[in-house]
């Protein structure tokens, strides 16, 4: 029997379409690349996302077209994510951080129809022009430059839409928006995000035991808007009507505080390399910033180390951890305590929120070893896969990566976990990562977020080398913060109190920087590859 319930479709015409009755004066504010802030309503913003999506549909775009954005976070770039989608299209955020050949691989491979580019990545869209065949390309002008031959300015663009058009009304399972993984483990594949998704993605983010989001809040989008929909904060801040933050270019922690002080800002999401920078910058100029009361900070992408999340607790900067991948729209699972951890000591709250957390309403977690799947005891590791409906089905015309899933529709996520009987997950490594010592798996996660809870160590890296005798032994690379001194000894010390002998790095190194990957993450693959001709005898020496 039927429920005898409408069937309205889960998407994202129907988010837009409550903005000018219910919050059209909420102000959204940009940073632009001169450093100015550009502001306006939700009501200009409704108005401006509504005339791209006429003036596409003019231009001829069809359903499930895709239409590309080579932009950083501002104003525009968020008329696409909704105005795009609205008109039937598919949003394709480029990574702007990627190598030129790459992003024509990434356009051509998802058949781009149309681009919107930032005059300020010109530069980077010249080097792969000539590589992609876009039928019309749209520049964001920001400075007020000649554009080159063949583009076309975003606001001309703008400027066909007549008005009196309606949205379409897409299907929930229809294609919204499309990202492409940013390929730390392989070549990129790209992810196709429904508006159903999309839209249950953003009402599970906001329940109050996920991140507890209300029109109240000032939200930042600070991950990027071009990587997993920046961790689904555009989505959820117009979903609810909060004012919304987007911060441009200009991702120094300092401009980013100064952010956060003068907006009022209460929760934003970024990468843990992102916080340890805001942590520097407090630390250096304690009372420069006025932080809202009650910020939250939205941390993932990476684990986060214990020392980092104890230290902004100080700064009044609660972190809360989320896990998940772009294959999960992005966030799966999330580290809020339950009611009962609240009378917990502190060391054991801290202990909990360090794990990347509890599977999200709807979205269900197992381990998988040899053995099977493994029992919720907190010790046995074995691969994490989800599944739920914000978690990828296949990847886009992708033959030969169906293996990813298993018979019975679980995402294999290639991390190497235990979920505990709280059901809280705790990411040991991505299996690559792993260490293999004379048979016992030691985890570089564990070392690396130990590190940097001395107080000389700004960032960590810990890889296998290969080892004559035990296959693989790990390699500590260390990165210290200006002005700090410390030897290996010190830090083969300072390690040996929580970890056994068998699992402390045989080689410390210390480097000026550690490589990253587009999306700010540490590279292990570039580590490796740096340290591939290492010899064991000279490390001995030196
Ligand atoms: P890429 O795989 O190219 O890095 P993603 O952003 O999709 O791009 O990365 C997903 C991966 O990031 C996960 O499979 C996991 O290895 C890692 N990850 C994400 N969040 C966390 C977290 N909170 N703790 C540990 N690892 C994480």
């Amino acid at each position: 029997m039927k429920g005898s319930m409408m069937d309205s479709p889960l998407n994202l015409q129907a988010i837009l379409e409550r903005i000018p009755k219910i919050y059209p004066a909420v102000e959204i504010v940009s940073r632009l690349p001169n450093g100015s802030l550009h502001r306006y309503t939700y009501l200009d913003f409704y108005r401006r996302a509504k005339a791209l999506a006429e003036a596409l549909h003019r231009a001829g775009l069809q359903p499930g077209d895709r239409v590309g954005t080579l932009c950083w976070n501002h104003y525009a770039h968020l008329e696409a994510y909704f105005g795009v989608p609205a008109a039937g299209g598919v949003v394709h955020t480029l990574n702007l951080r990627l190598h030129a050949q790459e992003l024509a691989y990434i356009v051509n491979h998802a058949q781009d129809r149309f681009l919107i580019v930032d005059d300020v990545l010109l530069p980077l869209f010249e080097q792969f022009r000539d590589k992609v065949n876009p039928e019309r390309v749209f520049i964001v002008r920001h400075q007020n430059e000649m554009l080159p031959p063949g583009t076309e300015d975003y606001e001309d663009l703008l400027l066909t839409a007549r008005g009196g058009y309606e949205f379409p009304c897409s299907q929930e399972n229809d294609a919204a928006a499309m990202c492409f993984t940013s390929g730390t483990t392989g070549n990129s594949k790209g992810v196709l995000y429904s508006h159903r998704a999309l839209v249950l993605h953003a009402l599970a983010f906001s329940l109050p035991d996920s991140f507890c989001v209300s029109q109240h809040d000032v939200a930042m989008a600070l991950a990027p808007m071009f990587h997993a929909n920046a961790h689904g904060l555009p989505h959820v801040a117009i979903m609810l009507g909060c004012k919304l933050v987007l911060p441009g270019r200009q991702l120094d922690p300092q401009s980013i505080l100064d952010l956060f002080s003068s907006e009022q800002v209460t929760i934003a999401t970024a990468v843990p390399t992102v916080w340890a920078g805001i942590l520097e910058s407090l630390e250096k100029d304690p009372g420069r910033w006025n932080l809202a009361p009650a910020f939250r900070g939205f941390v993932g992408g990476t684990a986060v180390p214990e020392a980092l999340v104890r230290k902004l607790d100080q700064h009044g900067l609660r972190l809360i951890q989320v896990w998940g991948m772009t294959e999960t729209t992005p966030v799966a699972v999330c580290s809020t305590l339950k009611s009962h951890m609240r009378e917990w000591s502190e060391d054991e709250q801290y202990r909990m929120r360090v794990r990347q957390g509890r599977a999200l309403p709807f979205m269900e977690v197992r381990v998988v070893n040899d053995h099977g799947e493994a029992p919720w005891d907190g010790a046995t590791l074995g691969e994490l896969h989800v599944r739920g409906p914000w978690v990828a089905s296949s990847y886009f015309n992708a033959p030969g990566t169906e293996d990813r899933w298993t018979a019975d529709g679980w995402l294999r996520t290639g991390d190497i976990a235990t979920i505990d009987a709280e059901g809280y997950v705790q990411i040991a490594d991505r299996s690559k990562d792993l260490i293999k010592s004379g048979g016992e798996w030691i985890s570089s996660v564990d070392l690396e977020n130990a590190l940097v809870g001395h107080p000389a160590v700004r960032e960590a890296g810990v890889i296998a080398v290969p080892h004559p005798k035990w296959d693989e032994r790990p390699v500590a690379v260390v990165v210290l913060r200006s002005g700090a001194t410390a030897t290996s000894e010190e830090l083969r010390g300072f390690l040996s109190s929580r970890f056994a002998k068998w699992q402390l790095p045989d080689a410390f190194v210390f480097l000026d920087e550690l490589p990253h990957t587009s999306t700010g993450k540490l590279s292990k693959l570039e580590l490796r590859k740096r340290f591939a001709n290492w010899q064991w005898e000279k490390a001995k020496l030196s």
